[in-house]
C-alpha cells in the first residue's frame, strides 16, 4: 500500500485555508521606508517610479481641507479622554523575538503635518488611530488600543476580568492584558466575550487564558450562537482567490509611508503573530438573552447578516454602557469587502442598529466597541447611532430606489450621493467601506453582476478585445500621447481607461504600464477609503515592479484546523479537483470519523467531486476509518498516513490508490496568480532586505 503523496493533499489543502486565516510567521517589521522628514518629497517615495501627488491631485486635497467639518473635533478628544498610561515599548515581540506589531512605523502621523499624498479625511482617521495604551471608559470598563486591528475591553467583574475579544494574536493579547494587569493590578480572566466570528476578535484568545480552565468550568467562552460554523468556513473555499485580493485591499505588500500604507480604517494594521481559537461554551441564540457573567448582568443582543454572519452586541444596564461590537464604530464598513465575500445585508444591518438604539440607546451614557474610540454622553450615544443607521439605511433604499429607475450597478456609484447632513457627520464617513464599492454592492445583492445589457450578459475576455480597440485607435503611439494628454489635465480615470486598454493589448509595454500606474496613484492619493486607496496603489506598484515576492505564509495552526468541519474540508477539495485530469475517471470512497460519529461519502463522477454527510456507499472502491483527532494530525502534517496506519489509528478497505489518484487530480493554486498583465514574474525573491514586501496573509471584515 502506498501512501507516500496521501499527507501531501493534506498539507497542501491545509496551506490554502492557513493563508486566507492566519498571520503568517513574518515580519510587520519590513517596512522601513517612512517618510524621512518634514518635507515630504518625492525622494522620499519607496518606489523610484513613485510620483507625488500632482496640481491636481493638490487641488481636490484643498478642496477637501476646505469643505470637511474639521471645526467638529469632538473624535480627537474622546479618542484621548480616559487616557491611564502608554507603554515604554512601541513593538510588541513573539518568543523568538520576531516583532509582530510595530505602531512606531506609524509616528510619521504624530509629526502634526499634513500630508497632501493622504486624502485630509483620511489622514484624520489615520492620526486618531494613533490612540495607544490603557483607557478609562467607565467606572470598571477599561480598553486596551492601538496593540492590533482591534481593542480589548477588560470589564471588572465579582472576581475577575471579563474580556470583550481578545484580539488577533496570542502576543499582542498576553502584552495588552499584562499591560492593563500593570496598571490596574493583577486580576485572573473570568470570562471572555467573542462579538463575532472575525479573526482580529478571537485570535488572541490563547494569549488570555489556558483551555485547560475553560474545559474545567474557570473561565466562560461565550459567543454568539454559530460561532464556530462561520469562524473558519467563510474564508476556505475561495481563500486563495480572497488572500490575493487582500494584498489590494489591505495593501499588505505597500510599505508603510506616506506614499503607501497610512492605515486601515479600524486601526493602523495587523498584528502577525500566532492565532488560536478556544471554541465557546457558552452560545448565545436568543435575539435578545441576558446572562449574569461573574456578577455583571449584560444583555446580549443578537445581530446576525450585519458586519458578519454572527455578532451581537451587549449592554450593562448597572453601568448604562453600551457595546457594539464591530457594528457601529467610526467609520462606514464594508457592505462588500473588496478581498472578496458575499455581500453583505446593508438593511438588517440598518434595522439592528435601530434595535439598539431604541432598546439601549435612550439610557446609554457610554458607547464602545471593539475598534476606535467610545462615546459618552447620551445625546453622543444617540447621534452616533442614528447617523450610522441611516448611511446603511440611506444607501440601501437610494440605490434601490435609482436601480428601479434603471440605474444599473455599473453606473449607481457615479450617482448615488450620501446626504449632506451625513456627509458633515465624521461617524458616517466611509473610511473602509467607500461609498462606490458599497452603493455597486447594494444592486449586486438584490440583481447580481449582470446590468442587462446583453453584451455584458457575455462579454469578451479583455485581453481579446483589448487589441482590436488598440488597433481602431491607431496603436500604442496615440493612445499614450492621449494618456500623457488626459494625465496632464488631472483627468486620470479617462486615462487609464485608455491606458488599460492598451496594457491588456500589450502586456510587455512597460511605459504603457508605468503611465497607468502614474494614473493608478493619483487616484490612490485622492481616497478617503483604505480599500480604494491601498488598491489603486498597489495596482500601480505592480504595474511598474511587478507582483512583490516575500515569504508565503508558513505558519500551522492546530486551533483552526480544529475548528474545520470535514465536510467544509471535503468541499474544497471539490474545489481543488481539475475537472481535466479527473475526465473519465470514477470512484466511491467512504470516510468514517468515529470519535465525532460522522460518515461522508465522497463520489468522483462526471469530473466532479461531491460528498455527503451521513451517508455511506455499501459498494464503495474505499472505506477509510479515522478519529477526527487523528485526522487533524495528517492535515496538520503532523502525521502522515503511514504513520497512522502503523499506529493502528486509521484502518483502510478496499483499494487505497484511490487517495494517491486523488492527489494527482488536485490542483496547487498560486498565491500570486497575475491580476494586471505583463507582472507576473518568473522567479520570485524575498525582498526583505530591501525595504521589505513579506506580506502576512490576514482576512477579516
Ligand atoms: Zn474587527
Amino acid at each position: 500500500m502506498k501512501f507516500t503523496n496521501t499527507n501531501s493533499v493534506f498539507k497542501s489543502l491545509l496551506t490554502l485555508f492557513l493563508m486566507v486565516l492566519l498571520f503568517s510567521q513574518l515580519s510587520c517589521s519590513n517596512q522601513n521606508t517612512e517618510s524621512s522628514g518634514d518635507d515630504l518629497s518625492v525622494a522620499d517615495h519607496f518606489d523610484p517610479k513613485g510620483k507625488a501627488p500632482s496640481k491636481h491631485t493638490l487641488a481636490i486635497w484643498e478642496n477637501w481641507k476646505k469643505t470637511l467639518p474639521f471645526e467638529d473635533k469632538r473624535d480627537y478628544e474622546e479618542a484621548q479622554k480616559g487616557f491611564i498610561a502608554a507603554p515604554d515599548f512601541r513593538q510588541i515581540k513573539n518568543a523568538e523575538g520576531r516583532v509582530i506589531w510595530d505602531i512606531g512605523r506609524y509616528d510619521f502621523l504624530l509629526k502634526e503635518q499634513d500630508y497632501q499624498t493622504i486624502h485630509p479625511s483620511l489622514q484624520r482617521i489615520a492620526t486618531l488611530n494613533m490612540g495607544y495604551g490603557l483607557f478609562k471608559v467607565t467606572d470598571g470598563i477599561y480598553q486596551v488600543r492601538g496593540f492590533d486591528l482591534s481593542n480589548m475591553t477588560l470589564i471588572e467583574g465579582k472576581t475577575g476580568w471579563i474580556l470583550y475579544d481578545v484580539l488577533t494574536t496570542k502576543e499582542t493579547a498576553a502584552a495588552a492584558l499584562k499591560f492593563a494587569n500593570e496598571q490596574l493590578g493583577e486580576r485572573p480572566v473570568t470570562a471572555v466575550i467573542y462579538s463575532h466570528t472575525h479573526a482580529d476578535h478571537f485570535g488572541g484568545v490563547r494569549g488570555v487564558i489556558n483551555e485547560e480552565d475553560v474545559i474545567a468550568g474557570k473561565v466562560k467562552v461565550i459567543a454568539p450562537a454559530g460561532f464556530m460554523d462561520f469562524a473558519v468556513s467563510e474564508n476556505v473555499i475561495a481563500g486563495n482567490a480572497m488572500n490575493r485580493r487582500l494584498f489590494y485591499q489591505y495593501g499588505v505588500l505597500l510599505p508603510v509611508s506616506p506614499y503607501g500604507h497610512v492605515d486601515q480604517a479600524l486601526s493602523k494594521n495587523v498584528s502577525s503573530g500566532s492565532l488560536g481559537l478556544i471554541a465557546p461554551t457558552i452560545s448565545i441564540s436568543k435575539p435578545i438573552e441576558e446572562l449574569v457573567v461573574d456578577g455583571v448582568k449584560m444583555i446580549f443582543q443578537n445581530t446576525p447578516n450585519t458586519e458578519a454572519p454572527v455578532e451581537m452586541n451587549t449592554y450593562i444596564p448597572e453601568k448604562k454602557a453600551l457595546w457594539m461590537a464591530e457594528n457601529v464604530t467610526a467609520t462606514i464598513h464594508n457592505i462588500y469587502t473588496l478581498r472578496g465575500a458575499l455581500v453583505r445585508d446593508a438593511l438588517t444591518w440598518s434595522k439592528k442598529i435601530s434595535e439598539a438604539l431604541y432598546m439601549f440607546g435612550e439610557e446609554a451614557d457610554v458607547m464602545f466597541a471593539s475598534h476606535h474610540w467610545p462615546r459618552w454622553g447620551n445625546e453622543r450615544v444617540q447621534e452616533v447611532l442614528r447617523a450610522q443607521r441611516d448611511t446603511y439605511g440611506h444607501i440601501h433604499n437610494t440605490v434601490l430606489n435609482l436601480a428601479n429607475q434603471g440605474v444599473t450597478v455599473n453606473e449607481v456609484h457615479n450617482v448615488y450621493e450620501v446626504p449632506a447632513s451625513l456627509q458633515k457627520q465624521w461617524s458616517a464617513r466611509s473610511y473602509h467601506g467607500s461609498v462606490e464599492h458599497n452603493s455597486r454592492a447594494i444592486i449586486n445583492r438584490y440583481l447580481g453582476y449582470w446590468d442587462a445589457n446583453p453584451l455584458t450578459l457575455i462579454p469578451m475576455p479583455e485581453r481579446e478585445s483589448a487589441p482590436l480597440f488598440v488597433e481602431m485607435m491607431g496603436g500604442a503611439g496615440p493612445i499614450i500621447e492621449k494618456g500623457k494628454e488626459l494625465f496632464e489635465e488631472g483627468k486620470y480615470k479617462p486615462a487609464a481607461e485608455l491606458l488599460n486598454k492598451l496594457v491588456f493589448a500589450e502586456p510587455q509595454n512597460q511605459e504603457a504600464k508605468d503611465l497607468l500606474a502614474d494614473c493608478y496613484e493619483q487616484i490612490g492619493y485622492q481616497q478617503e477609503s483604505t480599500s480604494v486607496r491601498n488598491s489603486f496603489l498597489a495596482g500601480a506598484y505592480e504595474l511598474r515592479n511587478g507582483i512583490p515576492g516575500g515569504e508565503m505564509p508558513k505558519s500551522v495552526t492546530p486551533d483552526i484546523i480544529r475548528a474545520m468541519s470535514t465536510e467544509t474540508w471535503l468541499d474544497f477539495l471539490g474545489v481543488k479537483l481539475n475537472s481535466k485530469k479527473a475526465e473519465g475517471i470514477t470512484f466511491k470512497m467512504n470516510i468514517i470519523t468515529p470519535d465525532n460519529n460522522e460518515k461522508f461519502l465522497v463520489e468522483l463522477s462526471n469530473s466532479t467531486l461531491s460528498n455527503l454527510k451521513g451517508f455511506t456507499a455499501k459498494n464503495a472502491d474505499l472505506t477509510l476509518t479515522l478519529n477526527r483527532s487523528d485526522l487533524n494530525m495528517a492535515m496538520m502534517g503532523v502525521k502522515s498516513f503511514e504513520d497512522l496506519l502503523k499506529e493502528g489509528k486509521a484502518k483502510v478497505e478496499g483499494n487505497p490508490q484511490i487517495l494517491a489518484q486523488l492527489v494527482g487530480m488536485l490542483d496547487e493554486f498560486d498565491p500570486r496568480f497575475e491580476i494586471l498583465p505583463g507582472t507576473k514574474k518568473e522567479k520570485y525573491q524575498s525582498q526583505s532586505a530591501d525595504g521589505g514586501f513579506d506580506a502576512p496573509a490576514y482576512i477579516e471584515d
